[in-house]
């Protein structure tokens, strides 16, 4: 990644506002020659964390700054938006191989074929804060996902985050900060990042060189996160909702539901991923049934598809709308506990049912 383009500057992230004033604060002060408090950048995914950390530690460490934002080209500027030494050091390494010089800059994350940052890669950050900077003037790491650290990766942070020396910059970003131990989350200034305004994820697509339909209706679908929006699988996405519409049109007419139940589960269970992308697109649809009953506009059907499903709208509202809780808890279960996709489907269908009871 030594090629990768370097993050905008931090005046040029969109849709963060709070977030980074907060940043350009800290900036500011740190520049004025305060040390700079371990931070936690938390918030959904795809909304600009690691962007915003990496612009945070260029602007740290660039040599031609305007302000508070980076060049972007200066040599400090291209290592940090190359920054993943730490990481490649420790691939394949053991113990007694722990590097015997640290770069000033790191992107700390999972590394290929693992599914969490070890301990090993924690006593890195903490090994290389206890060195003076040799290139760059501070040392800056961001660990990202941070909720990926083990317990003991996170305990070898501790003494890091309780005294960081002046020079230490430590970031750590995360999409589920109650996944960190308090030890470690108490110890970080915390600064919280939302969902972006669609309207900011559609220019973002557009800059990436999308047609402006097309930038529309992903951003429209992507509950604010670039990345989703990047991500979506639109073609999919559209026999997925039509296969939910047949069922839940039977599902309204009262046919029997376990039959429906296998159907939606030999169309969505073939793996957890499938299951999940299945059970996303029934919460979305029984969302815009929700809607346009009330007399909204639908997000993620079209109004033709809403008003297919608008006779079955009664039966399926009401009660059975308690009921897309049962279908979100068998969702996250498929994650949380390994619940088995195609069980999971057939559950979802028949908690649905359930409701329709009179
Ligand atoms: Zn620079």
């Amino acid at each position: 990644m030594s090629e990768a383009a370097s993050p905008p500057p931090l005046s040029g992230l969109l849709g963060q506002e709070p977030a980074i004033e907060a940043l350009t604060a800290l900036a500011g002060r740190a520049l004025a020659g305060d040390a700079v408090p371990p931070l936690l950048l938390f918030g959904p995914d795809g909304v600009g964390k690691r962007t915003a950390a990496l612009a945070f530690a260029s602007t740290l460490a660039c040599l031609r700054r305007a302000g508070t934002d980076a060049c972007g080209r200066c040599g400090p500027c291209r290592r940090i938006a190359g920054a993943e030494a730490i990481t490649a050091l420790r691939e394949g390494a053991t113990a007694q191989d722990a590097p015997r010089s640290y770069p000033d800059s790191g992107l700390v994350s999972i590394p290929k074929g693992k599914t969490r940052i070890s301990v090993l890669q924690a006593r890195d950050i903490a090994q290389s804060l206890s060195l003076q900077p040799f290139e760059l003037s501070r040392r800056i790491y961001v660990v990202d996902p941070a909720d990926a650290l083990t317990p003991g990766a996170a305990n070898a942070l501790l003494k890091s985050l309780e005294e960081p020396p002046p020079y230490g910059v430590l970031v750590l970003v995360t999409a589920a900060p109650w996944a960190l131990p308090i030890t470690v989350r108490s110890r970080l200034r915390a600064v919280r990042f939302r969902p972006l305004p669609e309207q900011i994820v559609r220019r973002l697509l557009e800059a990436e060189g999308l047609e402006p339909a097309e930038a529309e209706t992903r951003a429209r679908r992507a509950a604010g996160s670039l990345a989703r929006a990047r991500a979506l699988d639109l073609e999919g996405e559209a026999t997925r909702l039509e296969a939910w519409l047949q069922i839940l049109e039977r599902l309204g007419a009262r046919a029997p539901a376990p039959p429906l139940a296998v159907l939606a589960g030999e169309t969505f269970g073939g793996s957890a991923a499938e299951a999940l992308e299945g059970l996303a697109a029934l919460l979305a649809v029984l969302r815009d049934v929700a809607a346009a009953h009330a007399g909204a506009a639908p997000r993620t059907l079209s109004p033709a598809a809403a008003a297919r499903l608008a006779p079955a709208a009664t039966a399926l509202l009401g009660p059975a709308l308690d009921r897309a809780e049962a279908v979100e808890t068998l969702r996250r279960e498929i994650v949380s506990i390994n619940r088995n996709p195609r069980l999971g489907v057939e559950g979802a269908v028949l908690a649905l049912a359930g409701a329709l009871r009179p």
